[in-house]
């Protein structure tokens, strides 16, 4: 059976309590939320804090409201509650995002803090302590164990790309892509006080570093903007269809007038190390025929780089980016979900065995 390191856990009741904790324990500390990803990271040794401090108490952190230009998501609200939000689902990319993540009864655990802020992936470290320690564990956790991603010099090798000063490990959360299509921005808290940003601006392309906030920063809020003139959906494509990790998600959002492209995000998620919002330019002022969203998706196909260390072969995951983002921008037009549910299974017959 796999055990964690011994940890002491604390429990604050306020923000103000957890901001305070958060920056008395230093390094060693990590924040939990529903425990879905990190819990099982401490059992396998990829994370190894000394103290854990439970978001789950903090009051700050629970509320789902709207006021007149947000839909306003307390961080520790669980993604099983956003799928049953009425609110939630009229922000279509965020409810199709949350509803694939994982299971209903992780679901009724996991937050959408703890996803946003999701250790990246690679098939090299997403294993045991004994299987990584077989290949003498790499740039990630050299010695078997991370806790935080320090800066400076790398130790270990990295097994994907073996010359490379970096990690390339996968940005692999649902959430990001769908809320970043639809132009969420996030408050962070901390001992300094609190400062808001867009989302998009959480992520670095770095494997390790993967998260621009500060250790000592709280995530607490995400700010999804009201825009009823802005239809929205995410694709996902996974192994099982059950339930599993993205190994490509693709969140849009549109606002057409008929079928003129007025604003459009579009956002890979699962190709890089943090999500990658595509350039739109070109189908601003568009009609949104079958030759414009063709040529879209030939020319952005381009931006999806994903490495050898996830599922799927390479060269067909950059042939099914091309499938998704033709499928996502179809809905979006409004076309028949039938003709959808084609793209999808024409990707998949070309699913190499
Ligand atoms: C079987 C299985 C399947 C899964 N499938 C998917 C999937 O399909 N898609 C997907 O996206 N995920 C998946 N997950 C991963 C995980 O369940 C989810 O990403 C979940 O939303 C994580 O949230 P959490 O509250 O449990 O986070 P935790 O595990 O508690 O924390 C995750 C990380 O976020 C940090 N953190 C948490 N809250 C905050 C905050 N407010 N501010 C700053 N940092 C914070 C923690 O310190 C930790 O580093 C799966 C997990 C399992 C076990
Ligand atoms: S991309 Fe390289 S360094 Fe990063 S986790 Fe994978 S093998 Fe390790």
């Amino acid at each position: 059976m796999m055990r964690a390191t011994p940890f002491r856990y604390l429990a604050p009741k306020s923000l103000g309590e957890a901001t305070a904790q958060l920056h008395a324990q230093g390094d060693s500390a990590m924040l939990l939320a529903g425990g879905t990803d990190l819990v099982p990271n401490m059992k396998r040794r990829q994370q190894t804090p000394r103290t854990l401090i439970s978001l789950r108490q903090v009051r700050e952190l629970h509320a789902l409201e709207i006021d007149d230009k947000f839909l306003r998501i307390g961080a520790a609200v669980t993604l099983g509650t956003l799928t049953e939000s009425a609110t939630v689902r009229r922000h279509h990319a965020l409810f199709r995002a949350a509803a694939q993540v994982a299971t209903p009864p992780i679901r009724n655990m996991a937050t959408i803090g703890g996803n946003l802020c999701l250790d990246t992936r690679c098939n090299y470290y997403n294993q045991n302590h004994e299987w990584r320690r077989a290949i003498d564990f790499c740039m990630k956790a050299p010695h078997g164990e991370a806790i935080e991603r320090s800066e400076g010099k790398q130790e270990g090798v990295c097994w994907v790309a073996p010359g490379s000063p970096r990690c390339w490990a996968v940005s692999s959360n649902d959430s990001a892509p769908a809320l970043i299509a639809l132009d969420a921005r996030i408050r962070l808290s901390s001992n300094l006080g609190m400062r808001e940003a867009p989302l998009a601006d959480l992520y670095a392309d770095d494997g390790m570093s993967f998260l621009t906030k500060r250790r000592t920063e709280i995530l607490t809020e995400i700010l999804v903007p009201i825009r009823p003139e802005v239809r929205s959906t995410y694709w996902k494509l996974r192994r099982r269809g059950a339930f599993d990790f993205p190994v490509l998600g693709v969140g849009a959002a549109l606002e057409l007038d008929r079928n003129v492209v007025k604003a459009a995000r579009i956002v890979l998620g699962a190709v890089a190390s943090r999500p990658i919002v595509l350039d739109t330019s070109s189908l601003i002022g568009a009609n949104l025929s079958d030759e414009a969203i063709d040529a879209f998706a030939d020319r952005t196909m381009k931006s999806a780089k994903p490495l050898d260390n996830t599922d799927f072969q390479l060269g067909w995951r950059k042939r099914v980016t091309r499938a998704y983002l033709t499928g996502a921008l179809k809905e979006l037009r409004g076309d028949d979900p039938a003709t959808l549910s084609l793209i999808g299974r024409r990707a998949s017959a070309l699913l190499p065995i």
